[in-house]
């Protein structure tokens, strides 16, 4: 506890945000305690970008909220506070210098992303942070105060009511701390280790990340012990996550990238998602940026119940016997989150329009008389599309190209501006970027990140309910987040 007029706060979570904190904590004059349960700090850091970490975006800062799918409002005050400019002082600063590539994304000159964080852990020895790996923190310790946060009453029941997970009035007193803003019945005390050790400080600052990829340590057992403090966690589903369709002709185009498409994603009349740009199809279904995109906004509003979850919002233990076959691209219903079904239309030439098209096809079909119209398609799409368009349009693909009737041309048509198929639901966790949903925000203020129902709490990154397309968008959030939380918690 305090000391000397020294603030002693704990992070728990040595990923970006994590490490962001627990520096922005010892540089305002805390003596910061980080823990993290891996070997090394920033193991899912290390895999960002394809290795090279696409670790902000250089747009400006107003147009950042438009990158943010969920909540942008509630980032407004830590982005300002800490944004993108903020950032890459920050890394040219302790060590690693940046570039700006297209469309504003900014990666480290080496391309590597272990330089961003040698960087951090540069910063956090300069700072005297105390860095225990291989340390997972099982629990909170917290304090009953009286309604003015004077004195505190209880202890060792609280205590023990943290370490088993056992759902206390916590909830109860959660409702309460909404009509009564800032006037806290608990105040958190240290944490718990799974070793059974207690650790104790003025502030926890909680960093624990969400679902995804959970082989880099983000196994979202934390959300539990935060349930227990009365905090509601929004569900979690998969985000910035290949698309599943059940299709054997999608299946057939597995490899083929499209370039310069658009897409509308559909629930009945309701547009999901849509845009321009590249896809892939896969074994599975669709990915490419495109679609990650999409996939945050269907996620979020149709997606389903990962499997991958328990009750708690975590992630199972023996997810990985049964769910993480990295070489399994099939439908095994085990690796994919089923939800509402959506529309998905391809548009595979945006720049033309309906009728010229059918002119140019008109035109097309007298000149080619006799040819195949699996030969003659071959000048309209591209790779394996051509082998399984015929089946597509429903069109005999050894029918010569006179013989098409005005449907028939209506059909390809109608394909090659709005190619049809059904969405089913989503790849799993283990194969998305960012998990959508967490800690509710609504119980957290927005300036300090601090919780509304237990005073001294913190939270940053991924674990709240916040979350962004790519471009570094995500990182940015972890930092701005880490940083405001850091600062807030050190005062
Ligand atoms: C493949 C991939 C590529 C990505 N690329 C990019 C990119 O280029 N740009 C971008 O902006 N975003 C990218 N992201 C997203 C980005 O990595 C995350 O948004 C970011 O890592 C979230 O940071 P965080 O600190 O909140 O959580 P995490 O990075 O998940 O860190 C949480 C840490 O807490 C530790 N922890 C968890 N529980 C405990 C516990 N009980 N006790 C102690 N320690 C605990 C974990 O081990 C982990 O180290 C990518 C994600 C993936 C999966």
């Amino acid at each position: 506890m305090e000391c000397d007029g020294v603030r002693n706060v704990i992070v728990i979570g040595a990923g970006p945000a994590g490490m962001m904190a627990a520096i922005a904590a010892s540089d305002k004059g805390a003596a910061v305690t980080l823990f993290e349960s891996n070997e090394k700090a920033g193991k899912k850091l290390f895999i960002t970008g394809k290795g090279r970490c696409n670790l902000t975006n250089d747009c400006p800062t107003e147009e950042f909220f438009s990158h943010v799918v969920n909540n942008p409002k509630f980032l407004y005050s830590s982005i300002y506070a800490f944004d993108h400019d903020e950032v890459k002082k920050f890394f040219e600063k302790n060590g690693c210098p940046l570039k700006t590539e297209r469309a504003d994304r900014v990666f480290p000159v080496s391309d590597r992303s272990a330089d961003v964080i040698s960087a951090l852990e540069r910063k956090l020895k300069k700072n005297g942070v105390k860095f225990v790996k291989n340390c997972r923190v099982a629990g909170l310790l917290r304090e009953a105060v009286d309604f003015e946060g004077l004195h505190s009453t209880d202890l060792a029941r609280n205590e023990t009511d943290i370490q088993s997970g056992f759902l206390t009035d916590a909830n109860e007193s959660g409702k309460k701390e909404k009509k009564k803003k800032l006037q806290y019945k608990y105040r958190v005390m240290g944490v718990l280790l799974e070793s059974g050790e207690k650790f104790y400080s003025d502030a926890v600052i909680v960093a624990t990340g969400g679902v995804s990829y959970p082989v880099t340590g983000s196994d979202g057992i934390f959300f539990r012990t935060l349930t227990t403090l009365g905090h509601s966690i929004k569900p979690l589903r998969p985000a910035l996550v290949p698309l599943v369709i059940k299709d054997e002709n999608c299946r057939k185009m597995q490899g083929l990238a499209l370039k310069n498409v658009s897409i509308e994603l559909k629930n009945g009349k309701k547009i999901i998602s849509e845009g321009f740009g590249e896809l892939l199809f896969t074994h599975f279904g669709i990915s490419g940026p495109l679609i990650l995109t999409a996939s945050s906004e269907y996620s979020r509003k149709y997606g389903g119940v990962s499997r991958m979850l328990d009750e708690n919002n975590a992630i199972r233990k023996d997810y990985s016997k049964k769910f993480d076959k990295s070489n399994d691209f099939g439908h095994n219903e085990n690796i994919c989150v089923s939800g509402e079904t959506a529309d998905l239309y391809i548009d595979l030439k945006p720049a033309v329009k309906e009728e010229d098209l059918e002119k140019r096809i008109i035109k097309e079909l007298e000149a080619n008389g006799n040819k195949l119209f699996k030969n003659y398609i071959a000048t309209l799409v591209p790779g394996k599309m051509r082998e399984v368009f015929p089946d597509i349009a429903g069109i005999d693909p050894e029918k010569p190209v006179n013989k098409i009737t005005r449907e028939e041309r209506q059909a390809i048509i109608r394909n090659l501006k709005g190619m049809h198929f059904v969405v089913s639901g989503t790849r799993d966790f283990n194969e998305a970027i960012i998990t959508s949903g967490g800690v509710n925000v609504k119980e957290v203020d927005p300036h300090t990140l601090e919780s509304k129902l237990t005073k001294g709490l913190y939270f940053a990154g991924e674990m709240l309910d916040v979350d962004a397309y790519t471009g570094g968008f995500n990182l940015q959030i972890a930092w701005s987040t880490g940083h405001a939380a850091g600062v807030a918690a050190a005062e």
